[in-house]
């Protein structure tokens, strides 16, 4: 007869065991990847193994190879680099290191590893998988391990992430890291572009990427650089006297500051390097700028992970564990990618393939290549970079007589301004005049029109809030004085950026046009709110602001929460009916409950929260525990009344506070995200009217411009009427709504 310890002994030895590993450079959003392979693998029945400081804990083995408990990972959701170390490790390369690893492993009983970091580290796992047999057979013949212990363990699951800032990886749009140092990069451009203005200087800033221009291109989108040198796009052999000639035209104009971004990678076109210093000597030299370096280095790599890159990390580490349980022998190792808005899985050895591909292609001055590997956005941002410049054909090209208008409406939020100031400059740049109309719907019908110029929307890219004014007047009742100004002042297209109210004033104004003649020309919604609730996109400007300022706030409250040792903290966040800052806060906080108006409140939810909750402190009181109520969920369950709930049932265990973050949402700086999505959809907008000059009209040539499935759409505004629930004033269908289980999953619920 067994004994219960020894039935529990033989359950445990035929548990599945998942280890993961962290290599090459650490990259924000690591730790967010940690915390959701070990929280998936022990919901899915598994145990988890941390293998410490890289490679060299599988080759080293003891104490560098732990089991993990799931509040082993708490609290590691919101800090920078790995809490299980990274490393580089030399005896990996060799065979006789992964003879040691493969021991490590099998005699602990792992057949499965996830494997974050670079091409490098991925290449390692994959030799690692294809000898592991070999290994196996060489550890049995050398008395090492039993055949038994072989035979159970004669496959080796391999998954591959990446962590890299520099978004280097091909088969991926984003890896983890990326984002959150674009963020470090953008805002201390942000600082010198200040002292840079005070004095009338120039600066130039190194960022880091080697073979891989990505970073230096979205931050110098995202802070309106005025030059950029990156590997893929090597300048013209003229390129001096192009970047002083675009210069000297900014200072005419009245630019005070001179930003140029540099890749530390970036080439000319005979693969030599271009160095800041060159520049400098260039624009000292042949301007007599005072002209600054500075390179950014390290500080690229840290601090605290942003939203997106928690988010990310967080389902491309629960796809990982579901991948390296579904994998089979004959299976090639996955690549979690994220492409077209979705966690994928790509073929690892093809994407690092590419990856090496790419360098292969600068080394071998094939730049077109090197620019067709990297992935669609890539390019197309580089694209509005470029219609971006001054250049001489801009310079010299002459006015023309097409009108275009744009205003914001509804209630602000981050981006609102860069999209005005790359409507502006790309109409400039193309001769037309562009009218900025300034307090939305209100101003147009007061006709608050003005002619924009150059420099008045010189640094807006950094400017949150609204810089034209808005106000949530719709265009219903004044349809005919709407009409009348449009008429006036010759509008030939119009841009309208804001929320929902946005969207509905477009829909208006295209169902009019049998009414208005004015209205018969092409005219753009781009969605721009915090509460990402317009039809017709996944993502709207402001929302990546948001839900950054909603993850700092909580980071902050959590801090309090913890040292208090036993608190909830009920945290309202916007959204109006959509749920959207609440479930994406919630998940890159960390958040134990969160509440949407799409689900609802019951009684029976709040008292089985209580008991939710008490599970918690009863397991650890160090932590502070979020809940994240979004602001229109019940209007019996207030914030409030939540927290005086919790209070009453808590105690003595725990206690509760509010928190209602409001208008805190709205950011103070935009989000480099924001920033970059406001110029692209400024540009397309401006091409999409662009297009439709001297065409006939039709329904198609009013739209909203939105982001599906990671591609640019224009949906006809009409055709959105039966996708938006009007009385919700939200999408019928939210793609974010699918992330909600694994929400809960990481709050322990289905335990
Ligand atoms: P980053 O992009 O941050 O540099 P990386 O993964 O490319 O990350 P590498 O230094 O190339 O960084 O690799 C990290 C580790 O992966 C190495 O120190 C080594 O242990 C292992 N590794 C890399 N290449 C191989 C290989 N060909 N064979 C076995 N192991 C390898």
């Amino acid at each position: 007869n067994e004994s219960p310890s020894s039935k529990q002994q033989a359950k445990s030895d035929f548990k599945r065991k998942v280890a993961f590993l962290m290599s090459g450079g650490d990259s924000c959003g690591m730790n967010a990847s940690i915390r959701a392979i070990v929280r998936v693998a022990i919901a899915k029945g598994c145990d988890a193994y941390a293998v410490y400081e890289g490679y060299q804990g599988l080759v080293t083995g003891n104490e560098l190879i732990k089991k993990m408990e799931w509040n082993d990972v708490a609290g590691i959701l919101s800090t920078g680099g790995t809490a299980i170390g990274t490393a580089r490790c030399k005896e990996f390369r060799e065979r006789s290191g992964r003879l040691k690893a493969c021991y490590n492993l099998v005699s602990l009983g792992i057949d499965s590893l996830i494997v974050n970091g670079g091409d490098g580290s991925l290449t390692g796992a994959d030799i690692f998988r294809s000898e592991w047999n070999g290994l196996l057979q060489e550890l049995v013949d050398s008395g090492k391990i039993t055949a038994d212990l072989a035979k159970r363990h004669q496959h080796l699951s391999i998954v591959g992430m990446v962590g890299s800032i520099d978004n280097d990886m091909v088969g991926t749009e984003m890896t983890i890291g990326a984002n959150t140092s674009l963020h470090r990069i953008v805002e201390a451009i942000d600082s010198i572009s200040s002292t840079a203005s005070s004095h009338q200087r120039a600066f130039i800033i190194e960022v880091m990427g080697r073979h891989c221009g990505w970073l230096a291109l979205m931050a110098s989108l995202a802070t309106g650089a005025d030059w950029l040198f990156i590997p893929e796009a090597p300048p013209a052999e003229t390129w001096e006297e192009d970047m002083c000639d675009v210069l000297k035209k900014h200072r005419q104009l009245g630019k005070r500051k001179v930003i140029i971004v540099v890749s530390e990678g970036a080439l000319d076109r005979n693969n030599q390097p271009i160095k800041c210093e060159k520049i400098k000597d260039v624009l000292s030299k042949k301007l007599n700028y005072d002209t600054r370096v500075t390179t950014l280095g390290h500080v690229q790599r840290g601090g605290f992970p942003t939203a997106f890159d928690r988010i990310l990390a967080t389902l491309q580490g629960s796809k990982a564990v579901e991948e390296v349980l579904s994998s089979s022998e004959n299976k090639p190792s996955p690549l979690i990618a994220y492409n077209e808005n979705k966690i994928t899985c790509v073929p690892l050895m093809e994407a690092v393939q590419m990856t090496l591909a790419v360098a292969k292609a600068v080394e071998a001055k094939d730049f077109k290549r090197a620019f067709e590997l990297r992935d669609p956005d890539f390019r197309a941002a580089y694209e509005i970079s470029e219609s971006l410049v001054l250049n001489k054909k801009v310079l010299e090209e002459s006015k023309t007589s097409v009108k275009i208008a744009i205003l914001n409406c509804g209630a602000p939020c981050a981006g609102m301004n860069a999209a005005t100031r790359a409507a502006v400059r790309y109409g400039l740049h193309k001769g037309y005049i562009v009218y900025a109309v300034y307090n939305g719907f209100d101003g147009l019908i007061n006709g608050d029109f003005k002619e924009m110029k150059w420099m008045d929307v010189d640094g807006w890219t950094m400017k949150a809030g609204s810089e034209l004014g808005v106000n949530r007047t719709l265009p219903v009742k004044n349809l005919g004085m709407v009409a009348y100004q449009m008429q006036k002042f010759g509008i030939q297209g119009l841009i309208i950026v804001g929320g929902f109210e946005a969207y509905t004033s477009l829909a208006k104004l295209e169902e009019n046009r049998p009414n208005y003649p004015a209205f018969c020309i092409p005219m753009v919604c781009i969605p721009a709110t915090v509460s990402n609730n317009v039809p017709g996109t996944e993502y709207s400007i402001g929302s990546d602001t948001a839900l950054n300022a909603i993850v700092e706030a909580c980071d902050t409250i959590k801090c309090s929460a913890s040292a208090s040792r036993n608190r909830v903290f009920v945290v309202e966040v916007q959204g109006g009916r959509c749920g959207y800052l609440a479930t994406l806060g919630g998940l890159a906080s960390g958040a134990v409950r969160t509440y949407i108006h799409e689900e609802g409140i019951t009684l029976n939810d709040i008292s089985n929260d209580v008991d939710h909750l008490k599970k918690h402190f009863h397991e650890d009181k160090r932590i502070g525990r979020i809940v994240l109520r979004n602001e229109s969920v019940s209007d019996t369950y207030t914030t409030e009344v939540l927290s005086n709930i919790f209070q009453e049932e808590g105690t003595p265990l725990f206690d509760s506070k509010t928190a209602v973050l409001g208008h805190l949402q709205q950011g103070r700086i935009p989000s480099p995200m924001d920033r970059i999505r406001g110029t692209r959809f400024a540009v397309l907008s401006m091409q999409f009217i662009e297009n439709w000059l001297g065409k006939d009209i039709t329904s198609d040539s009013a739209v909203v411009l939105g982001i599906q499935q990671g591609h640019v759409v224009y949906t006809p505004v009409q055709s959105l009427v039966k996708e938006a629930d009007a009385k919700m004033r939200r999408p019928k269908d939210q793609w974010w709504l699918s992330i909600r289980p694994l929400l809960k999953l990481l709050a322990k619920y289905d335990q």
